[in-house]
């Protein structure tokens, strides 16, 4: 068999050309970028349409161009205009420790395969622990996406709290977790995933002002246990995604407490507001979680997908999925935070604590204090506009970067303004030059906001709003 491929394949001399170039590239366009000088922020084009275009691309395109034209019809993250999904402008150190995970390749599962990479794992997610205020007893580890690190987290609450050994045995009761109806789509879908069905994920509602109502609290888990099931878990949000609104986890880590369940606190985006001084006020009360979920691609600055799964006591994150005995686990649990894979979800892992470790070796804690604060800033200048302007409606005065509004203008009727709101975001989709996203609540059609960029300034806020006039206009 001819190895001149491989050979060429991995040639160092082709690597480091290559590199250069991109590297250069990518400095380039972050320059463009952040300065708003790149005209669109998103170059759309139908799903059908773009496929298209890499079916012929992969037949006739020039392999010299395909790095640039990826960045071409790729939506950019780090434009100003940019104020859509709730994903990082990545700091482009991490992209370089992107690189360098990458190519090392260290596989994570085990001490060996990545001793570096599993001890800074460990540095990085006890200084969370701290930061949380958790005591000596807590530990964590870093996991694939807050998606999962819900559902390892209900996994670790149910070996805990429900009596039968579920994860040996099975279970033919029924279990339940109560949750806010604004939570997450994951934390539902991991729920059933845990087998707990319709009956297992019990609501609870928001008021007006789509805050979780504590004073239902007492009467959801009664009604519950009536139906004969056996609540072992709620979860707070910090914040629900659609609303940016953070639940009282004081309150219900209070209730938590009374009934002997589990406090899990998904702070998948706004978890990260533990470091800063001004809101860390939002997340008053998650010292008292059992455990805690926080986006590293969200608030903190990193590419996806990054998660630290924080527990108050690291025990329980040590037996989630162990089919042994807990005595031995008990013992084993000091010796053993090395072996990562024990712990996780995945068995292979990439080197995702390179990023933390590095951002908080170059800027230290600080930088995310001026990421946050920057950013919850903006969400509150954001809504300052919006309720200056009578043609605009606030769904809730925001607590975070997440802003929900809409246009009404003199459109009386509900549904023509659903429609006209519906249609407004399209145009601006396929116009490209700002990207937002929309979101329903309460039957009522939003735009939505989270203002995921620091250098987003008031300036481009208004260029926003008299945008949507004008297409509303039209
Ligand atoms: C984004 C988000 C998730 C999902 O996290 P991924 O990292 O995208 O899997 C879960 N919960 C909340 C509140 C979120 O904002």
């Amino acid at each position: 068999m001819s190895t001149k491929l491989l050979k060429a394949a991995y040639s160092p001399e082709d690597f480091r050309l290559r590199g250069h170039q991109l590297i250069d590239k990518l400095a380039d366009h972050l320059n463009a970028s952040l300065n708003g000088r790149s005209p669109k922020v998103i170059n759309w084009s139908s799903p059908d349409d773009e496929r298209n275009y890499w079916i012929n691309f992969l037949e006739n395109g020039e392999e010299t161009t395909l790095f640039d034209e990826i960045i071409q019809k790729s939506i950019h993250i780090h434009h100003p205009k940019y104020l859509g999904h709730q994903i990082s402008p990545a700091v482009p150190i991490t992209a370089l420790t992107s690189i360098l995970g990458a190519q090392l390749n260290n596989g994570m599962g085990i001490y060996e395969m990545g001793a570096a990479g599993t001890a800074m794992e460990r540095i990085v997610t006890d200084l969370i622990c701290s930061q949380i205020g958790y005591t000596a007893k807590a530990n964590g580890f870093l996991t694939s996406g807050g998606t999962l690190a819900n559902l390892t987290a209900l996994l670790s609450a149910r070996k805990k709290v429900v009596k039968q050994n579920v994860w040996q045995e099975g279970y033919s009761g029924k279990l339940a977790i109560m949750v806010s109806e604004e939570a997450h789509y994951c934390i539902d879908r991991a729920a059933r995933i845990m087998g707990l069905g319709d009956d297992g994920i019990v609501k609870i509602p928001v008021d007006k002002n789509f805050n979780i109502r504590v004073d239902l609290l007492e009467n959801c888990y009664k009604k519950a246990a009536e139906k004969g099931l056996e609540i072992f878990a709620i979860v707070g949000s910090a914040p629900a995604t659609a609303t940016g609104i953070y639940d009282n986890l004081k309150a219900l880590a209070k209730f938590a407490s009374e009934k002997n369940i589990w406090l899990h606190v998904d702070g998948a985006h706004g978890g990260a507001a533990i470091f800063s001084k001004k809101y860390s006020k939002t997340v008053r009360g998650i010292q008292h979680a059992d455990s805690v979920v926080i986006d590293g691609h969200k608030m903190m600055m990193m590419p996806g997908i990054t998660t630290a799964l924080l527990f108050k006591d690291g025990n329980n994150s040590h037996s989630t999925f162990s089919q042994k005995a807990d005595y031995l686990l008990q013992e084993s649990a000091e010796q053993d935070w090395y072996n990562l894979a024990k712990r996780t979800f995945e068995c292979t892992k990439y080197m995702m604590s390179l990023h933390w470790y590095t951002l908080i070796k170059s800027y230290g804690f600080a930088l995310f204090d001026e990421f946050v604060t920057t950013l919850y800033d903006s969400g509150e200048k954001f809504a300052g506009l919006i309720q200056k302007d009578p043609d605009f409606e606030l769904a809730a005065k925001p607590m975070s970067n997440i802003v929900c509004f809409r246009f009404i203008g003199n459109i009386d009727s509900a549904s023509e303004q659903n429609l006209r709101n519906k249609k407004i975001r399209q145009q601006i989709l396929e116009e490209g030059e700002f990207y937002i996203v929309e979101t329903k609540l309460r039957e009522l059609h939003y735009l939505r906001v989270t203002i995921m960029n620091p250098f987003t300034t008031p300036e481009i806020m208004e260029k926003l709003l008299a945008k949507i006039k004008g297409l509303a206009k039209i």
